[in-house]
Formats: C-alpha cells, structure tokens, sequence
C-alpha cells in the first residue's frame, strides 16, 4: 500500500483571509513536522474516485473536503463519505477546524433528497450525516436534520443513520426535533477539555455539550450516543480522564479519541503528537470505565470506520 504524509495544506487549505476572516489577526504558529506514525493512504484509487463523481454529481458538500482529513484516500475508496448538510460555511470559529466561517447560504430544501440518493447510489449500509453550525436558524438545523433523516429512511431504508450534530445551544426544542427523527445513532463531539473551551471551542459551552448528550438518552434510550475528542491540544491526562467520567456520567456509549492536526499556521497549535501507545492505554481506560465502544489512535476521527463500530456497538448491546 502506498503511503505518504498529507499535507493538509497541501490540499490547497492555505491560510486564507476568505475561509476564515476571524483568524487574521491570530499569531501564526509554525506547522510541526507529522510522526510517522501518522501516514494515510494516498486518494486516487478507481473507487476514490467513483466516490468523489456521486459527491459531485449530487452537488454534496462533505466534511471529508472541508476539514481536510487524512482519511479521505482510505474512507472513499471504500465509498464512506460523510456529508456536511446546510452548505459549507459556519456560523462558529472554532480555532481547531478547518471549516470557512461566515454568513452561510440560505437551506436548501433539495439537500434531503440528494444526500438520500447519492448514499443509495454509494450502497452504503451506514452514514454519518453532520452539518455545520447554524446559529443564524432560529432552530439551529434541526428540522434540516429530521428532513435528512426521512429523506433517507425513505430511500435507502436499509441503511443506519449517525447523525453528527451541533450543539444547538439557545435553541429551545431543536434537540427534541432531531430525536423525534430517530437517527440510529446521535454524536455530538464534546471536542475537548472544559479547561481548553475558551481557546479551542469559544462559542461552545462544555456543560452544554454535556447534557445534550444526556438528554439524548434520557428522551430515547434506544438511540446510541458517542461523542469524541481530539488530544494534543495541551491537556492533560488528568483532564482526559474527568472528561471520560462526564462522559460516562451522561451514559454515552461510544468514545472516540483521535490526534488533532493543525489545519493552516493560523489555527491553534499542535502542542504534542501523542503516541499510539497512549491512544491504546487511553482505550483500555475508558473501556474500563464503562463505554461499549471505544476507538482511539491517532487518525481516528468520530466517523472513521463508523460503520463497522456501529455493527460492534450493536452486538455488544445484544450481548453477542
Ligand atoms: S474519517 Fe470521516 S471525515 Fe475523514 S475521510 Fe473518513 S468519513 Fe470523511
């Protein structure tokens, strides 16, 4: 298998005014060299690109592009593309995300049914659906969501939903709208540690965050909860293992922990690669607390593979 190290800036990512305008005035902070723990599969293969022609032809916007994540040349040439409804441009500015911020495009009510046909086009059996932040909607998206969810129960009935959403913060009822759709499994990824909000995820409120996923399970328990973070940010283990308890706490079922990577010299700095040895003892750690499920390693991402964890979360709910 080919490898090489992506570059994301390579992907054409460069710190541009027009992605983000927030970050301009940010001091720049020098792109570390990756380990080499951290090489993914270079895109290109046939099936990448059949993947990239459903994507297109559907006129979709995937999380893939616009986070510019590692795993796209592994992800799509086995077809999982994860799609970001509600266009490509954020209402937030998070300073780990590579999404452009600014006054997004008005919804698109032909969306739902697009993202239905091009997962039956794709043959998925499991998609994961996430959006952008909508805090201009007076319902954050939600209704968006729910059309996402019936647009896909409709045509592609056989394939499970995981619905990656935001955090719907002031936006009385929003959360009720997506539950009441009944996605197979809801993620909301608390991102980091309470301590690195302010920094990392400044419009966002951990305990929030928190009882989102709480409610979750209180309204539906029969709905899977997950939720991830991303470590090298400068926290400390300490404040990973609180995190995890919280988590617990709230009864979420699945822990994803993936290595952050700077996506431009603006955004928040890589303060340590953590090695896949921590990522694994970090696993044994939260599988001991309780989660069914756990992925940790440095290219996990909440929907590396989300498929294949789902189909394990399954059966370890069924007692196989
Ligand atoms: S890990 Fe998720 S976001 Fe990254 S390429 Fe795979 S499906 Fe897309």
């Amino acid at each position: 298998m080919n490898t090489i190290l992506l570059d994301i800036d390579s992907r054409g990512r460069a710190a541009g005014a027009a992605r983000h305008p927030e970050k301009q005035n940010r001091a720049e902070s020098p792109l570390l060299r990756k380990p080499d723990w951290i090489r993914v599969k270079a895109p290109g293969s046939e099936a990448f690109h059949v993947t990239r022609k459903i994507v297109r032809e559907h006129g979709l916007v995937t999380v893939c592009e616009e986070a510019g994540c590692p795993n796209m040349g592994s992800c799509w040439e086995e077809k999982h593309a994860t799609f970001m409804i509600m266009g490509a441009i954020c209402t937030r500015a998070c300073a780990f995300c590579n999404v452009a911020t600014g006054l997004p495009d008005a919804l698109d009510a032909g969306e739902p049914n697009r993202i239905a046909d091009a997962v039956a086009a794709l043959g998925l059996a499991h998609v994961v659906i996430t959006s952008v932040d909508r805090d201009d909607l007076p319902d954050g998206g939600a209704q968006h969501f729910a059309h996402v969810i019936a647009a896909l129960r409709a045509a592609a009935p056989q394939t499970t939903v995981e619905v990656l959403t935001p955090d719907f913060l002031r936006k009385e009822g929003a959360l009720d709208v997506v539950i009441a759709a009944r996605p197979d499994v809801f993620n909301h990824n608390l991102e980091t540690v309470p301590g690195k909000y302010p920094s990392v995820r400044p419009g966002a409120r951990y305990f929030h965050s928190l009882r989102l996923l709480q409610r979750v399970k209180e309204q539906d328990p029969s709905i899977f909860t997950k939720s991830g973070l991303m470590l090298g940010l400068g926290e400390t283990r300490a404040e990973i293992m609180q995190v995890m308890d919280d988590l617990r706490v709230a009864d979420v079922d699945f822990l994803t922990l993936g290595q952050y990577l700077q996506p431009t010299r603006k955004h928040h700095p890589v303060m340590a690669f953590i090695e896949p040895s921590a990522f694994k003892a970090y696993e044994m750690l939260a599988l001991a607390r309780g989660f069914s499920m756990v992925s940790a390693s440095p290219l996990t991402r909440s929907s590396h593979h989300a498929g294949a964890d789902f189909a394990r979360l399954k059966a370890s709910r069924a007692g196989v």
